[in-house]
This record gives C-alpha cells, sequence and structure tokens, in this order.
C-alpha cells in the first residue's frame, strides 16, 4: 500500500513541478512513507528520521517530510519529537501539503513535469481504502479509517493508463480487498476483476489482502476462469487455534477456514496459496502455537509470512498484557520458519518437470541471468537468454524452499 502511495504521490508532485524520484544527494525534499503495523516498523521510520536530519543539515533549502501510517498515528507530536521533520500530512489527504509546498516554491516552478519514464512493468492499484474489520492487534483500522470503495470505471481506466506506460501485471490492493464494492453499482471484487480482464495489453492482474470472511465462491470462480487473473491466494489465518482467533476477533474458526482453502484448492488448479501467521499474541498458549504448527502441516502453503506480535496503542489488545516473553516468541518464529522451510522446499521440488511462463523482471547483478515471476509468483531463474517485459515459457529443472530454476 505504501509503494502505490508513494506511486500516488511522485504523480502528484510531478503536476505541480516537482521532479518526483531524484536520488538522495540531488533532492531538495525528502518525502518519508512510514508504517506502523508493528513496533520495528516504527523503530525503523525513527532511524530514518535520523539518517535525514544528517542529510537535512548539509546544505540549505532543504527539507523533510513524514506521511504514512505514522503520520496518520501521531500527527504533529512527530514535529516535537523529531525537530528535524517540517511537514506530517495524511497521505489520505495531501491536498494542503501539496498547496504549501506549491506556495513555498512558487518562484521555481514551471508547470507539470513528465513523469520518468517508467520500465515498470508491474503496478500496485488500490481498489478500496481502509478497513471495517476491528481485529484486536491490529492497528490499521486506526491509521487507514473505514473501508472506502473506489468505482470501477476508476479502476479500469487507471490501470489502462498503467498499461499504454507498459505496465503488464497490476496487483489490486486493499486491506481487506476482498470485501470491494463499487459505490454506485455494488460490484464485488470477482466483477471488479472481470472489467480489468477486458483491458488491452494487459497479462496478468492479482489481488492483495483477502479476508478469509469474504472469500466467495465467486471470487474462487474468478481466479479459475478469468485468463489474466493469477492462481494465487493469499489467505491470512493469523492462528491455527480457534480461542486464539477468538481473542483475535478474526471471526472464523479454524475448520471453516480449512474448507474455503479445501473449495479454493478444487476449482483452481495449481492454486497458490500463501497466509500470514503472528505468533505470542497475548496469552498464546504452548497448545495454541501447536496447533498453528499443525495447521500449516495440513494446509501445505507455499509461503508463509510470519511475525511476532508487536503491541499497537489504541487496539483492543494493548490493554492486554503482552505476557508471551519475547524469547518464546522468538523461538516460535524460528519453529514457524524452520517447518515451513521444508513444506515450501517439498512444494517447489514438486514442480521440476512441469510447465511455467514467467514475466521476465530483470537480469541478476552477478551472472547476467533472466529472472521473474510464474503466475503462481514463484520467483523463477531461467537458463536461457530473455528480455526484460517477455512473457517466457519454461519447464522447472530444480527448486529451492524460496525458488525455482528454468529451462
Ligand atoms: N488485512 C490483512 C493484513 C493487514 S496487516 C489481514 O487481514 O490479514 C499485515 C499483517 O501484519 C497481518 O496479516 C498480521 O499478520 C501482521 N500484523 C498486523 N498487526 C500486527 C501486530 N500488532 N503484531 C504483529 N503482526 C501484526
Ligand atoms: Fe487489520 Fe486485516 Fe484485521 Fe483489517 S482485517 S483489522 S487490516 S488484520
Amino acid at each position: 500500500m505504501n509503494t502505490a502511495d508513494t506511486g500516488q504521490l511522485a504523480e502528484q508532485f510531478a503536476e505541480i513541478g516537482l521532479v518526483p524520484g531524484v536520488a538522495l544527494p540531488e533532492a531538495d525534499l525528502a518525502v518519508l512513507v512510514t508504517c506502523a503495523v508493528r513496533q520495528h516498523a516504527e523503530d525503523k521510520a525513527a532511524s530514518k528520521i535520523g539518517e535525514l536530519a544528517l542529510w537535512k543539515r548539509e546544505r540549505g533549502g532543504r527539507a523533510i517530510a513524514v506521511t504514512g501510517c505514522m503520520a496518520a498515528e501521531h500527527g504533529p507530536a512527530l514535529l516535537t519529537r523529531f525537530p528535524a521533520i517540517d511537514y506530517v500530512f495524511d497521505v489520505r489527504e495531501p491536498d494542503g501539503f501539496f498547496a504549501r509546498v506549491r506556495e513555498l516554491y512558487a518562484g521555481a516552478l514551471e508547470g507539470p513535469v513528465p513523469l520518468p519514464a517508467g520500465d515498470q512493468l508491474c503496478a500496485y492499484v488500490p481498489v478500496i481504502h481502509g478497513c471495517n474489520e476491528m481485529c484486536t492487534y491490529c492497528i490499521v483500522p486506526f491509521v487507514r479509517g473505514r473501508e472506502r470503495s473506489r468505482a470501477v470505471a476508476d479502476i479500469v481506466a487507471e490501470v489502462g493508463r498503467l498499461v499504454a506506460r507498459g505496465v503488464r501485471e497490476v496487483t489490486l490492493l486493499g486491506q481487506n480487498v476482498n470485501s470491494y464494492e463499487d459505490p454506485r453499482s455494488a460490484a464485488d471484487l470477482a466483477a471488479l476483476m472481470a472489467e480489468v480482464d477486458r483491458v488491452p495489453g494487459l497479462w496478468r492482474q492479482r489481488f492483495l489482502t483477502s479476508h478469509p470472511r469474504n472469500a466467495s465462491p465467486r471470487l474462487l470462480a474468478a481466479i479459475a476462469e478469468l485468463p489474466t487473473v493469477c492462481e494465487q491466494l493469499h489467505l491470512p489465518v493469523q492462528s491455527g487455534s480457534d480461542s486464539c482467533l477468538g481473542r483475535m476477533k478474526r471471526e472464523y474458526r479454524v475448520a471453516d477456514y480449512e474448507r474455503t482453502l479445501e473449495a479454493a484448492r478444487a476449482r483452481v488448479p495449481g492454486l497458490a496459496l500463501s497466509t500470514d501467521i503472528i505468533v505470542g499474541f497475548c496469552g498464546e498458549t504452548e497448545a495454541e502455537f501447536l496447533a498453528t504448527l499443525r495447521l500449516l502441516e495440513r494446509v501445505a502453503y507455499d509461503v508463509v509470512h510470519v511475525q511476532a506480535y508487536s503491541p499497537r496503542p489504541g487496539t483492543a489488545a494493548w490493554r492486554r498484557p503482552d505476557d508471551v516473553p519475547l524469547a518464546v516468541k522468538k523461538e516460535r518464529l524460528q519453529q514457524v520458519l524452520a517447518l515451513q522451510r521444508t513444506i515450501s522446499e517439498r512444494r517447489n521440488r514438486a514442480l521440476v518437470g512441469t510447465a511455467v511462463e514467467v514475466l521476465v523482471e530483470g537480469h541478476g547483478a552477478d551472472d547476467g541471468r533472466p529472472y521473474g515471476r510464474t503466475r503462481q509468483g514463484r520467483v523463477t531463474w531461467l537458463g536461457r537468454p530473455a528480455a526484460v517485459g517477455e512473457l517466457a515459457p519454461g519447464t522447472v529443472t530444480g527448486a529451492t524452499a524460496w525458488q525455482l530454476v528454468a529451462a
């Protein structure tokens, strides 16, 4: 979402006449798009602000702006905490910020500048902002607000503009993307993807992140039937224990969730499944954690993202004791990673000998080998020359837990 917001800000800077994406040594203004989902993300932003403070001191006329979720969370308090910051603005309402920048540089601006020529193949397109769920650990609803879907026509027009600039793959984004609903026609995500599918020149679409509650048969049919929709479903489960899910207010049970995955696998041949897990949530017992490991074994996901629980101010869980010791959280994290490594490796090895289609994104820095992603999103190295932007067919010849090799 921050990558998408950054692209959007770049377009707005270009419109008022500031050249976006300039390397820091030549830049006058640095804009930091922050994340607040875990304390670690905030710590990273704080250290980046420290670096930028030094950058700002190197010469006069430089300024620092901070936006993204930390700006929504802390607001102007950031200006006091980090005196080097000049502007804090809400990424959802940047007009005031752009008006000030325009005023400040008025004499130096000469109207819109062209966006730097993009060689971008893959782009993110936000289709729904905010989230109406209230998972007890999560700060997103507080910093991103309630759900607001964009109109199908606007999204299709944006995808058309991206394709005209060379983009071949789009990822439709939302914190809860499968609760998308067109404000006028009430079209759902499946209907939206059917419209996007018709944009000439678009090869692939993906979508992120889905809530298990809204993984409807219509959505599965769209993945199975629409030619551009890739065979990939990211369905965060967070925990394999019903009691823990209850404390997280995830509003589904493990058995229902597994039935959804079974239906998805039955409906979409070759579907890649991935998930998010939180270990060490308030009160997580050893038995609850083991239930998560058992779920990972039963499902055999292709990719698992695992995080240690990080208390977020203002959330419901903030008021509960963060009672799983850090050492235990780390140990559980390692156990998930170790288990998933063997599962991912097994699943990737099973692909040796099968056909894949790789959208070439670049060439390795060391050996110049082309790499890209398959429709299932697996990073794949090609054993023969191929140009960036090519849709290269291949046969898998080797696999590790995280990557494939194809000839
Ligand atoms: N809307 C998505 C995810 C949004 S946040 C969903 O419903 O799953 C992305 C991931 O960050 C979450 O899936 C969760 O695994 C992780 N996350 C969110 N809040 C967290 C917290 N307080 N501590 C640790 N991980 C967290
Ligand atoms: Fe956060 Fe996702 Fe839950 Fe929304 S659905 S509150 S974004 S974890």
